[in-house]
């Protein structure tokens, strides 16, 4: 059967060959700096070292890689376990100003409900604006599902000025990979985050241990001197706990320790740093704290463990005391001030012994 002959001369022919081969290549090229830049942030992505690592890569990294002025993200956090492990890690899950954490995610948008693959489309101030913070100057934008195991973990929400930006008769394979991609990277974080805690965590009472504080201690120290804010420590040693072994056995010794590192949390902040230091003493490092605040909030501890005694499975009542030394960090900042600020603490509890436990004593101030 012959082939139908359009119905133009040889010359429009030929121009509207070329045309189309012109649009091809042009989508060519577009589709291969699209796969450049989502296999880059694939590499960067994979390659983060840790949970905030991973959140700036997929927020600021995000932006830059595709050179898109709005990037947002929100994520299902149910249990707080993504804020709790920043916030453990020493991170205040309120500075990644562009990533929201939710409860329930769906309950944060009711385009999440539909969402299985991405969407690519205009932006509607009434629609989208919840995604994006202030009163961005957004045309397109590219809603992309972070899907894990059936379940949606989080939504990545990039916005352009350009209209033609983000368009449904785009292809969104490559960006649907990546944030599939992103959904892995963000599970494997949170494992390597609980990995590398359960390394720094005491078994007996779920405190951080000796080895967090050390940790911990460097970054504070440098957190202090580059903004120049008080870092102040507590060291809380139990009074006379040998004798609570040898009269109610190693077990009512645990259950008394145990009982003291609650009775120290629930005087904390969230952002001050409780630690067993080893035995029955017990490190806190208090950053933004002076040491006069730390006095106080030392002298609070003391006495909520004295003030209520602690019920053994024997059904004895057992009357405890701690003895608390405060010390202050020097400013500014020199080399070995660090060990200095626990020498300090552990210096001024031994004073509070001393003078006859159940007391709290500062450092001299240099
Ligand atoms: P002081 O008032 O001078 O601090 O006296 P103390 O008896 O508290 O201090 P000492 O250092 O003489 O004794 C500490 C005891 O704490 C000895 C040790 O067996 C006990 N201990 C250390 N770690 C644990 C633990 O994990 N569980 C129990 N039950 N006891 C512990
Ligand atoms: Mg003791
Ligand atoms: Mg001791």
């Amino acid at each position: 059967m012959p082939l139908p002959q359009p119905n133009l001369s040889p010359d429009g022919e030929t121009q509207k060959l070329r045309q189309q081969l012109r649009e091809l290549t042009a989508e060519a090229i577009h589709n291969e700096l699209i796969f450049k830049r989502c296999h880059e942030r694939e590499v960067t992505m994979l390659s983060a070292e840790g949970l905030p690592q991973l959140l700036d890569r997929l927020t600021r990294g995000m932006q830059i890689s595709f050179r898109t002025p709005y990037v947002s993200l929100v994520l299902d956090d149910p249990e707080h376990e993504l804020r709790h492990l920043l916030a453990n890690t020493g991170n205040d899950p309120d500075q990644f100003k562009d990533v929201k954490f939710t409860d329930r995610i769906t309950d944060f948008s009711p385009f999440y409900t539909r969402l299985s693959s991405p969407w690519l489309g205009p932006y509607s101030k009434k629609n989208h604006r919840i995604f994006f913070s202030g009163d961005p100057k957004i045309r397109s934008i590219a809603l992309l599902p972070m899907i894990r195991r059936g379940c949606l973990v989080g939504v990545l929400h990039l916005g352009s000025n350009n209209a033609s930006r983000f368009t449904s008769e785009h292809g969104s394979h490559f960006i649907h990979r990546l944030a599939t991609i992103g959904a892995f990277c963000l599970e494997n974080a949170v494992n390597l985050e609980h990995l590398t805690l359960s390394g720094l965590t005491d078994v007996l009472t779920g405190l951080h241990n000796r080895r967090y504080l050390d940790r911990r201690l460097s970054e504070e120290v440098t957190r202090s001197a580059r903004y120049g804010s008080a870092l102040s420590c507590l060291f809380i040693d139990a009074d006379h706990f040998k004798s609570v072994n040898d009269l109610h056995g190693h077990h009512a010794g645990d259950h008394v320790l145990r009982e003291i590192a609650l009775r120290v949390k629930e005087c904390l902040r969230a952002s001050d740093i409780a630690t067993r230091y080893g035995g029955e003493e017990f490190a806190l490092l208090l950053p933004q704290t002076d040491q006069e605040e730390a006095f106080k909030l030392a002298e609070r501890i003391r006495k909520r463990i004295c003030e209520q005694s602690v019920l053994l499975e024997s059904g004895q009542q057992l009357q405890i005391t701690a003895s608390i030394g405060v010390s202050q960090l020097a400013s500014p900042a020199s080399e070995g001030c660090d060990k200095k600020l626990l020498n300090d603490a552990d210096s001024a509890l031994y004073e509070a012994k001393q003078l006859g436990r159940n007391q709290v004593r500062r450092a001299p101030r240099d």
